[in-house]
């Protein structure tokens, strides 16, 4: 079983926050459609077709800035190249972009899961974050989302902006809530060097949000979603029971998957391990000039990042996983590291090795302090 990541790389503007590879230029979607098209073709009988793929993930950039026509081309040659016996195939979507008949363009093409790209209600930080959505077209999307046929749908919310106030914070969850979603990203804001808000940081202009603030911003949207049956299952992901996102924590169970298009990174592990990641370059993608070098992954290296991905998650990691899978053996100090951990109630640790709701807020620290105790 195996999954495809396709990153559509292009955007109407920059968020502020945000590092991911795209480019606001868009004369060249028809072009790097055709290209992505013949990329798909060129797998066609390679060992990538010899798995089942289970689950496709529209991502990007903003997949919903290409036409239903363009998304269908590619969706069919998709179907064409690959044994395709689709669980979950996602499209990443802004709310700017969707109306009812694209909404039933993507449904009949197959595409069942919508990913909305909300991130706040509130206009203030809409513009904060440099959204090209408004509330009110937020609001309008996320109506028409709940009257088409797509019962499996996700929305992003940020959290922990500076200057957001856990009021501000709850009048959105609780708005949200008002639409009943199976499924919500919250991720706390993150900022990133390379970015606008990143540079405003560094001038001293904005003053990145303080950790018990964030802490307090984590604490209550918990509670909030808790209240409505939505459940954390990992550290950003949060579901009601059976809505679990497929395609996403197959990245975290170490499947294999094969990324597609400008930035996409891929995972395969046959004989041996490899990832890769395309270069970021849409110029050069046109010009099919990416060949990506591959990195052989040893079994610690493996080890490890299953420890890092699965601590994050509800789930946890299966202690006999690590040593039958990896041949990763957990010693003394580590034994040791999670004892004391088990004792101030961050860890739990029986036949697998979980955090409690107080360790996930300090995952990172207590995955690294694990890691390097090996
Ligand atoms: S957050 Fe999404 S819409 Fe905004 S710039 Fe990044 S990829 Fe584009």
């Amino acid at each position: 079983m195996s999954g495809i990541y396709l990153h559509i790389p292009f955007c109407k503007q920059a968020c502020s926050y945000c590092d991911f590879y795209f480019v606001t230029r868009t004369s060249e979607r028809e072009h790097f459609v055709q290209r992505l098209v013949q990329d798909i073709k060129s797998y066609r009988d390679s060992k990538f077709t010899e798995e089942t793929v289970e689950t496709i993930y529209f991502g990007g950039g903003t997949p919903s800035l290409l036409e239903p026509a363009q998304l269908e081309e590619i969706i069919d040659t998709l179907y064409d190249v690959f044994d395709i016996d689709e669980r979950e195939i996602t499209l990443e979507m802004n709310p700017d972009d969707v109306s009812a008949q694209f909404l039933a363009d993507l449904k009949s093409m197959g595409i069942n899961r919508a990913s909305m790209g909300v991130q706040s209600f509130e206009p203030e930080l809409l513009e904060f974050m440099h959204r090209a959505h408004s509330r009110e077209e937020a609001l309008r999307c996320l109506e028409l989302l709940g009257a088409s046929n797509f019962n499996s749908f996700t929305v992003d919310l940020i959290y922990g902006n500076p200057g957001q106030s856990v009021e501000q914070l709850k009048s959105d969850v609780k708005k949200l809530l008002e639409f009943d979603p199976p499924h919500i990203s919250a991720y706390s804001l993150t900022i990133e060097p390379k970015t606008r808000l990143g540079k405003q940081v560094e001038l001293g202009r904005i003053a990145p949000p303080e950790d018990d603030k964030v802490a307090k911003h984590f604490d209550t949207i918990n509670k909030l979603f808790s209240s409505h049956g939505i459940e954390r299952y990992e550290v950003s992901n949060y579901s009601l029971p059976g809505k679990e996102a497929i395609h996403n924590s197959n990245y975290w169970e170490h499947e294999n998957y094969l990324g597609l298009g400008p930035g996409a990174h891929s995972f395969w592990w046959d004989d041996s391990a490899k990832r890769w990641e395309n270069e970021q370059d849409l110029r050069k993608y046109l010009r099919s000039e990416d060949h990506p070098e591959k990195e052989k992954l040893s079994l610690k290296q493996l080890a490890e990042e299953r420890l890092m991905m699965g601590l994050r998650t509800r789930k946890g990691v299966r202690v006999a996983e690590l040593s039958e899978q990896y041949g990763y053996t957990l010693n003394d100090r580590q034994l040791e590291y999670l004892q004391n951990r088990e004792q101030e109630d961050k860890v739990k640790v029986d036949d697998r090795i979980t955090l409690t709701d107080g360790g996930i807020k300090i995952a990172d620290a207590i995955i690294l302090d694990l890691v390097t105790l090996h």
